[in-house]
Parts: structure tokens; C-alpha cells; sequence
């Protein structure tokens, strides 16, 4: 399986990092859509957010929100922010390991595109 986020997860591939421990990371997006825009990526592969099992309902997906929270406060996010999560190709998901957008510093319009 080749999967992108798993080789930034694993330290194979580069990204601009931000934070890390052992169940999470979140690193800058390469295209950023407001002037703060980062992801929150379990170290685990998971497809889809159709693929959240029980086991991972308390533990890592709490983290995974209370990890974009903290961050999304550390880099001057008090007003305001948003956080994303697309599932599947209809909801505009291009990579298959789950991944929370946070998006920040400018106003965001709803409803979304
Ligand atoms: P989604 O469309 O919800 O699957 O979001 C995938 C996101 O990953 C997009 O916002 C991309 O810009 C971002 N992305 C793709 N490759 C990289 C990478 N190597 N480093 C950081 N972000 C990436
Ligand atoms: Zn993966």
C-alpha cells in the first residue's frame, strides 16, 4: 500500500511539521486555502472516515479534534476557525487517510463549495 500520508506519518517523505506524538501528527497543508491551513493525521491508516472503527472512537478521534483545537489556539486562531473532514470522492476527498482540515485567519463563508 502506498499511501502519502502514511510516509509523512512514518518520516519518509517531508512536510512542514507542527506537531507530533505517538498517535497523531499535523503539518502545514502544501495548499493552503487561508492563511492558517493545517492537518491533523492519526499515525494509523484509515481510509475514510467510513473506516472509524468503535475502537477508535473515543480515544483517537477525541484527539484528533482536541489536537486542532490546540493548535489551531497556538497559531492566533481565537476568533475563529473551521476544521474539515471529506469523505469519499462526493465530499472532496483526494487522499485516502483520514486527515482534519483547519482552516483559519480569514473570514469563511458557508455554505461551503
Ligand atoms: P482532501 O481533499 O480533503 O483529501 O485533502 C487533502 C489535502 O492534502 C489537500 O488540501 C492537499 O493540499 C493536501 N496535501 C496533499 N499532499 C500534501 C503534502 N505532501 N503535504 C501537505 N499537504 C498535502
Ligand atoms: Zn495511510
Amino acid at each position: 500500500m502506498d499511501c502519502l500520508f502514511c510516509r509523512i506519518a512514518n518520516g519518509d517523505l517531508a512536510a512542514n511539521m507542527l506537531y507530533e506524538d505517538e498517535q497523531v501528527i499535523a503539518f502545514h497543508d502544501i495548499a493552503p486555502q487561508a492563511p492558517v491551513h493545517f492537518l491533523v493525521i492519526p499515525r494509523k491508516h484509515i481510509a475514510t472516515l467510513h473506516d472509524l472503527s468503535e475502537e477508535d472512537d473515543k480515544l483517537l478521534a477525541g484527539h484528533i479534534l482536541f489536537t486542532a483545537q490546540r493548535l489551531a489556539e497556538q497559531l492566533g486562531c481565537e476568533e475563529g476557525f473551521r476544521v474539515v473532514m471529506n469523505c469519499n470522492d462526493l465530499g472532496g476527498q483526494t487522499v485516502y487517510h483520514i486527515h482534519m482540515h483547519v482552516l483559519g485567519q480569514r473570514r469563511l463563508h458557508w455554505p461551503p463549495g
